[in-house]
């Protein structure tokens, strides 16, 4: 797989003020016309999204790009799994680009390939391996999507991930669901599976620290990963929001524990959130649990509304903060000067495979 390196851009870029940088992006962003789609993540911050051609989650913003069949370079301002999937969707001729390799997803990193198989591995004595499904979110490696490939598993979404469960169930005995172990849970809880059968798989421990017992009795096996922001959002919020605010309203993702789900109104994908504040009539009071960026826009665009962060902290994914405007115009200057940098490409082998979970997820 290629190298993660990003290299230093320089001083002029680094050092420049931020009102020059944003005026020589739009300029870049103009020049290179209808060769450019830049693509922007709901928690990219705002220098950044402001040049957004289409705005999204994840598996949107690969789509958009394999439709945009014109559009030569593709611009991903998101992490490096979005990156990967785009190049997965897109033509050979289409180049994906990410602002800055060190822009990583920390859940993604927590199920490598390597480490999965040998899971895997692990239980090939106690069930037939045929009969358990694989399931990975989205948010996880190309080559962990094309292992899922290879042995009749899906991706999923935070939108669908119930859907997926279900299926999976109707295919074999147990579902393995990397690498949120919080999307999992909630989503086993969501479609009716009892908790004495839903089992975490803690890595680093023989059998991922369960029985053989409760391995063979179990539906679900969750991967022990899980959202560094989304894990920042407690029940003991909630508690202390509706105190202050009878009648606020909790929304929260899917990647948060399973007890503020619980504790939560309503919870859904970065989509969902969206949809159910664009929708609420004015006057309305929410509290939001997701990531920063996301939140304050949400505030900004509905102004007859309150809507604040379910923490009182500021919940940041401070790998996609590494997507700057400086990182943006390093990218667009060297397009514009014939360079291409930091291409995010899939091996064909891995491409085909991860396209083949893909695939099984839009046919759910
Ligand atoms: S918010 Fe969490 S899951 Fe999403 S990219 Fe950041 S670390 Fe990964």
């Amino acid at each position: 797989m290629q190298s993660l390196a990003q290299i230093d851009i320089g001083p002029a870029y680094r050092e420049e003020q931020e009102k020059q940088l944003l005026a020589r992006i739009a300029a870049r962003k103009q020049e290179l016309g209808d060769q450019l789609l830049i693509l922007c993540h709901h928690y990219q911050q705002d220098s950044v999204f402001s040049f957004a051609h289409v705005t999204g989650d994840s598996l949107k913003l690969a789509r958009q790009a394999a439709l945009a069949t014109d559009r030569r370079y593709i611009v991903f301002c998101g992490v490096h799994f979005m990156a990967e999937s785009a190049d997965i969707l897109t033509a050979d001729e289409q180049i994906v680009i990410l602002p800055d390799l060190t822009a990583g997803c920390s859940m993604a990193d927590m199920a490598s390939r390597e480490q999965v198989a040998a899971a895997w591995q692990e239980l090939a004595p106690l069930v037939d391996l045929e009969e358990i499904i694989p399931i990975t979110y989205v948010n996880s490696s190309a080559r962990l999507k094309a292992f899922v490939g290879e042995r009749n598993g899906s991706v999923c979404t935070s939108s669908n991930a119930e859907r997926a469960l279900t299926w999976a169930l109707s295919q074999g005995e147990k579902v393995f669901f990397f690498p949120d172990e919080h999307l999992g849970r909630n989503s086993a809880q969501a479609v009716g599976i009892p908790p004495e059968q839903v089992v975490l798989w803690s890595r680093g421990e023989p059998l991922g620290g369960n029985s053989a017992a409760d391995l063979r009795q179990a539906k679900v096996i969750l991967w022990d990963g899980y959202c560094t922001v989304h894990m920042q959002f407690s029940e003991a919020q909630v508690r202390a929001v509706r105190q202050a605010d009878p009648g606020v309203q909790v929304i929260v993702h899917p990647e948060c524990r399973q007890e503020v789900v619980q504790a939560a109104d309503f919870y859904g994908s970065t989509e969902a959130i969206i949809k159910a504040v664009s929708e609420s009539p004015a006057g309305s009071s929410w509290a939001v649990g997701t990531e920063i960026n996301l939140v304050r826009r949400l505030a900004w665009q509905y102004p007859d509304q309150k809507i604040r962060s379910l923490s009182p902290v500021d919940c940041l994914c401070s790998t996609m903060y590494r997507i700057d405007p400086a990182h943006l115009l390093w990218t667009l200057d060297n397009l514009a000067e014939g360079r291409i940098v930091n291409q995010i490409r899939v091996d064909e082998e891995t491409a085909d495979q991860a396209r083949t979970a893909l695939d099984r997820m839009l046919n759910i």
